[in-house]
């Protein structure tokens, strides 16, 4: 069943821990799990349904030397087209929620969208402006993610995360060292597990308006029907990503199945059967254009990932 494809010398290994483990998939096209569509194989993808099955998984990659990567809904990861090397973890079934007066306390594989859904069904307004982000709340913290002027760093108190001797730490909100698109979690090799936001009482009915109204708002201005990353690159200091690549005329710019969205220039877009490739060749292009027109070096939002 396991193939030369894996870990070199590994396959034992790994034959031992896909009977202890049933959530385990060996070998599994990480473009069955990616925003974007596109991605070659992980040699495992996890999903685990507690913090015991994630810590015990943990020990046995790591005894066995191999990788773990933790993704949430893979909504700002590309992977490259060989895949990955080692386990993908991801959260969504960690996903608890609860309410203390105006406190949410949640599991880090939870939805954006639940989180808001959670906050109105309680009367909690402060989560309206952030309903439509496609990921999970462990990626948006450690994203800083934010639309409509409301970021992670607005609402977040507090978040618990597990570190590489697996203790367990809690980050105040200033030791989030939030910032544009990054947190005191990026490229740190730690686990988000938990976090606290703190909103408002607010009257239900207008919580709902502004969700919808928000949602209409994402709708005509975004390519929501096509797969992408949302916004594959940061916003420069005084500039907006979209409008430089707007202006130099790079709307439509396309490459096989990877366009610059018509509708969004800030958006690349898989228009059906993009590789990775394909969307990394036109983001080398859009930077590269960009960068000779206007002097200004565009940084990747998107977190790419995987064998090169
Ligand atoms: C259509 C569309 C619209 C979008 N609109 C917006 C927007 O308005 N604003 C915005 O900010 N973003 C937007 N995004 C991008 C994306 O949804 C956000 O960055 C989101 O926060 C990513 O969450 P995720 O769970 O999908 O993270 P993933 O893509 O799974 O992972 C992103 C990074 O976070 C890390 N990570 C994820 N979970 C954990 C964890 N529990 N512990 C430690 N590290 C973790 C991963 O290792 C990875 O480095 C959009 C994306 C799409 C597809």
């Amino acid at each position: 069943m396991l193939q030369k494809k894996c870990m070199k010398g590994l396959t034992r290994n790994l034959e031992a821990l896909l009977k202890k483990y049933d959530f385990i998939r060996y070998n599994e096209p990480m473009s069955n799990y990616t925003a974007y569509k596109t991605g070659g194989s992980a040699d495992i993808v996890a999903h685990v349904e507690n913090t015991g099955q994630l810590i015990s998984l943990l020990k046995d990659l790591r005894s066995l030397n191999i990788p773990a990567y933790i993704f949430g809904n893979c909504t700002n990861i590309l992977v490259t087209d060989k895949g990955i090397r080692g386990a993908v973890i991801l959260t969504q079934k960690l996903n608890d929620i609860k309410a203390e007066d105006n406190i949410v306390t949640c599991r880090s594989g939870i939805s954006m969208a639940k989180l808001a859904g959670f906050a109105y069904e309680n009367s909690l307004t402060g989560a309206e402006a952030i309903s439509g982000i496609p990921g999970s709340v462990g990626g948006a913290v450690y994203m800083n993610a934010g639309s409509y002027g409301t970021q992670m760093e607005d609402i977040v108190i507090s978040s618990t995360y597990l570190d590489e001797d697996l203790n367990i730490h809690t980050l105040s909100l200033k030791e989030h060292e939030f910032g544009c698109r990054r947190s005191f979690y990026t490229d740190k090799p730690f686990i988000i597990l938990e976090a606290k936001f703190s909103f408002n009482k607010g009257d239900k009915e207008s919580i709902k308006k502004d969700m919808i109204e928000y949602a209409r708002r994402r709708k005509s201005s975004q390519p929501l029907e096509y797969a992408s990353c949302g916004s594959v690159f940061k916003r420069p200091l005084g500039h907006f990503a979209g409008k430089l690549i707007e202006d130099a005329g790079l709307k439509g710019y396309t490459v096989n199945g990877a366009s610059v969205s018509t509708k969004h220039a800030g958006f690349i877009i898989n228009t059906g059967n993009a590789t990775s490739k394909d969307i990394l060749t036109v983001m080398d292009t859009v930077k590269t254009v960009v960068y000779n027109k206007y002097g200004v070096d565009l940084e990747p939002e998107v977190r790419i990932i995987g064998e090169e």
